[in-house]
């Protein structure tokens, strides 16, 4: 017997290999008293290079051991208190679950002969998101989705659909293959100024001219539907074609959300493709109180949701869904050995990969055991949150708020005593990299309005006020400490 290999003859080990994991991580969990720890890349980096893969260790326990020094014990720790920097968010223990579950069973979502009922769990959540969405169509439309693997997937699989669903209607040169050629090259995406950056790579991947991407210029964080609507029209007269305009539900960056009902709106009348890049503000469509934050969401033609970010599930989970489901015609190729055209639905024929984990049943379990409320009560938690350091910030006289929290994002300069604009733009980097380096406390640095500023990203619901005033004491500190220092270096520059 191989008790390496899962079957009913190692279920003993399966058990202690599982203990033995969750035990790690409960070390883990305890030990983790800062964000990260303070071991340099570098030091890292020769560790791991140091591991000699031609010698197995021969037991897991061992190569638990040598995973905790080179892994665990310097993982940056999502869930703690003091990582205030990134999308990542804590993750409710019921996915944990269903990840066992699915990563044990191994099953993969692709065709009805390998995953029935797995294909159909996840059926049944793509169309309760669908439902949430309240896609605005006609009768005879069926809205559709699938499970992806994060937000660029499924902005990339939307912005794909977009494109087809373009180039299948008549354009100024009609569809023969050449037109498709010059079609192809004409086709543009409008976005606003914070798009993510997997707008741009879709854009690339999808053989779009360089250029193909126009970023419209916000009012503030959010896209302005008057320039939207006069981009439209000039892109037309210019005898190009609009692919779609990408609007967004929760900027990564500022947690801005686009006008979507007057986007939407203005889309219809250009009779343009839209598509919503949710994958921030997605969690807002379970919110209790929040939702209304994503009105006209249902105008959108295709939208991205992660699940991994406001829904509180571990990486990799994101969906597409389509306003009008017969849109993934697109991505289907029937192949003999996998998907012949038997009249099944294969969840294959929707999906850009092939094998494919059940990531839907994270959210399953999550959901029938939190229930929609209690997962969108967490993110209006971690809303309440943002927006009670917000307060707090702008009360602060050596602390300077940069923009009223919009979702769940604070983005804050510090002003120690003394510092003029430039004195105080200078500091951010420093002052993130030196937190960082210590790794008392992890906090994000960006740019607002051409200005270096910092980002709290908050997704922890439960964050105290405590926690939060320790984070701002460690950025004051530093921010004093390295103004000081920035002072006597011109000091010292002026008196040599
Ligand atoms: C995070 C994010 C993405 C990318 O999602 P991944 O899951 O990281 O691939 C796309 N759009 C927005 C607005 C995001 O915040």
């Amino acid at each position: 017997m191989n008790e390496h290999l899962l079957s009913h003859r190692s279920r003993k080990d399966h058990a202690a290999a599982l203990a033995a994991a969750t035990a790690e991580v409960g070390r883990y969990l305890d030990g983790r008293t800062t964000p990260r720890s303070s071991a340099s890349p570098a030091h890292l980096a020769s560790q791991t290079a140091a591991v000699d893969l031609s010698t197995p260790l021969g037991t897991l326990d061992k190569a638990l051991v040598e995973v905790r020094a080179l892994y665990l014990d310097h993982a940056v720790g999502y869930h703690h208190p003091r990582y205030l920097s990134h999308l990542n968010c804590p993750v409710t223990i019921p996915a944990l679950a269903a990840e066992t579950l699915a990563t044990s069973v191994n099953t993969a979502v692709e065709t009805w002969d390998q995953g029935t009922s797995a294909c159909l769990i996840e059926q049944r959540l793509v169309d309760w998101v669908a439902d949430l969405i309240e896609f605005d169509r006609p009768d005879r439309v069926t809205p559709d989705g699938v499970f992806t693997t994060g937000g660029s997937q499924s902005n990339l699989q939307g912005l794909f659909t977009a494109r087809e669903d373009r180039l299948s209607r008549p354009g100024p040169w009609g569809t023969t293959p050449a037109d498709r050629c010059a079609r192809l090259s004409r086709l543009r995406i409008v976005t606003g100024e914070h798009a993510h950056l997997s707008v741009v790579k879709a854009a690339r991947l999808l053989g779009l001219a360089p250029d193909a991407v126009i970023v419209l210029p916000g009012d503030g964080d959010r896209m302005d539907p008057a320039t939207l609507d006069r981009a439209l029209a000039s892109v037309a007269d210019a005898g190009d074609e609009v692919a779609a305009v990408v609007a967004l539900a929760g900027t990564t960056d500022h947690g801005a959300i686009d006008p979507l009902r007057e986007i939407g709106l203005v889309c219809r009348r250009h009779d343009v493709w839209l598509h919503v890049d949710a994958a921030y503000g997605g969690g807002l469509l379970v919110s209790p109180t929040r939702r209304d934050l994503l009105d006209g969401i249902g105008l959108a033609d295709s939208v991205t949701v992660d699940f991994h970010k406001t829904f509180f599930l571990p990486v990799a989970a994101s969906a597409l869904l389509l306003r009008d489901g017969s849109g993934f015609r697109h991505s289907t190729v029937s192949a003999d050995y996998l998907n012949p055209a038997d009249g099944d639905d294969h969840a294959v024929d929707k999906s850009l990969q092939t094998t494919r984990r059940f990531d839907a049943l994270k959210l399953w379990m999550t959901l029938r055991v939190l229930g929609a409320d209690g997962i969108g009560r967490m993110l209006d938690d971690a809303i309440d949150v943002a927006r009670r350091i917000g307060r707090t910030i702008d009360s602060e006289p050596d602390l300077e708020l940069v923009r009223r929290p919009a979702l769940s994002t604070v983005l804050f300069r510090p002003r120690p005593e003394g510092c003029d604009p430039d004195e105080s733009d200078a500091l951010v980097r420093p002052v993130r990299d030196a937190l960082f380096a210590e790794g008392r406390s992890v906090v994000a640095a960006t740019v607002v309005d051409g200005r270096p500023c910092l980002k709290l990203t908050i997704l922890d619901p439960e964050l105290s006020d405590r926690d939060v005033a320790a984070v701002l004491a460690d950025v004051r500190e530093a921010a004093r400490y390295l103004a000081e220092g920035m002072r006597q270096a011109t000091t010292a520059g002026v008196m040599s």
